[in-house]
C-alpha cells in the first residue's frame, strides 16, 4: 500500500491544487519534516531501538481544525512530562499527524512547519515528524488510518514497526498503527466517538498513563493484553 514511497527518496511534494484532488495520482508520499531541530545524534543513533509516535491535533496539542497559527498551539495536558518521560528512556519519538488542510489549499508547508516549531518550542524536540498533507481523494498510502505515516516515521527512526507504539486520539490512529505492525494506544477526547473507544484493546485516561503503558512491556511494540482498565474506559 505505500510501495509508492518504498524505492529511493519520494519525489519532492508538489503543491496540491486548491479544493479538489487528482484521484488519477497513486500514493503520492507523506511529507518527512526533519532538520535544524531534529535532535543532533553524533555517530547516529544508538539509543535502544524503540519508538513511540504521537499523533498531533487532539492528543499533544489541543485540536484547532486546519490550524496553521503557531500562536494557538496549546499542549495537551501531561504532555510536556510524559514526553520527558520517554526522552529519559531513550525512546525515539515522532509525530504522525494528518494535515487534509494542505490538499484543501487552507494550509501551506511554511505553517505546518510553523506549528511544528512551536510545538518543539513548548514540548521539546522529536525526532522526526511525518506529516500527510493529501486529502481524502488523493489515495495516498499516507494518510491515516493508512499504515504510510507509521511506516515513514519507524524508518526514519531505524525501529522497526513492531517496537514502535502510536498514541492517538482516534481509532483512525490506533488503526494506523496495527496496519503497520505497530502497537496502539487510545488517549479519548471529549471529541472521540465513544464505538472508537469501546473497539482498542488499549485506552489510557490521559498521556501519562498512555507513556507508562507504552513503556510497560518489555518490548513496547508487541501487543500485549490491556492492563486494567480495558475496553470503554
Ligand atoms: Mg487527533
Ligand atoms: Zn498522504
Amino acid at each position: 500500500m505505500v510501495n509508492a514511497a518504498e524505492p529511493g527518496r519520494p519525489a519532492a511534494p508538489r503543491p496540491q491544487p486548491r479544493g479538489s484532488a487528482a484521484p488519477s495520482r497513486p500514493e503520492p508520499p507523506p511529507w518527512l519534516l526533519t532538520g535544524p531541530r531534529t535532535r543532533p545524534e553524533p555517530g547516529g543513533r544508538t539509543t535502544t531501538p524503540r519508538a513511540v509516535l504521537f499523533d498531533r491535533d487532539g492528543t499533544l496539542v489541543e485540536d484547532v481544525p486546519y490550524n496553521g497559527d503557531p500562536a494557538r498551539v496549546r499542549p495537551m495536558p501531561h504532555a510536556r512530562a510524559a514526553l520527558a518521560r520517554l526522552r529519559t528512556a531513550g525512546v525515539g519519538l515522532g509525530v504522525v499527524s494528518n494535515q487534509s488542510g494542505v490538499a484543501r489549499g487552507l494550509l501551506t508547508r511554511q505553517q505546518v512547519e510553523a506549528v511544528r516549531d512551536r510545538i518543539e518550542e513548548l514540548l521539546g524536540p522529536f525526532d522526526v515528524w511525518a506529516i500527510c498533507p493529501h486529502g481524502p481523494a488523493d489515495r495516498c498510502g499516507c494518510r491515516k488510518p493508512a499504515p504510510g505515516l507509521v511506516l515513514a516515521a519507524a524508518r526514519g527512526l531505524g525501529v522497526e514497526p513492531r517496537r514502535t507504539t502510536v498514541i492517538g486520539d482516534i481509532g483512525a490512529d490506533c488503526a494506523a498503527a496495527r496496519a503497520a505492525g505497530a502497537r496502539g494506544i487510545l488517549v479519548p477526547t471529549a471529541a472521540t466517538r465513544t464505538a472508537e473507544v469501546a473497539r482498542e484493546p488499549e485506552v489510557a485516561a490521559d498521556l501519562a498513563e498512555a507513556v507508562e503503558l507504552a513503556l510497560s512491556g518489555a518490548d513496547p511494540g508487541c501487543p500485549v493484553a490491556p492492563r486494567g482498565g480495558g475496553p470503554g474506559r
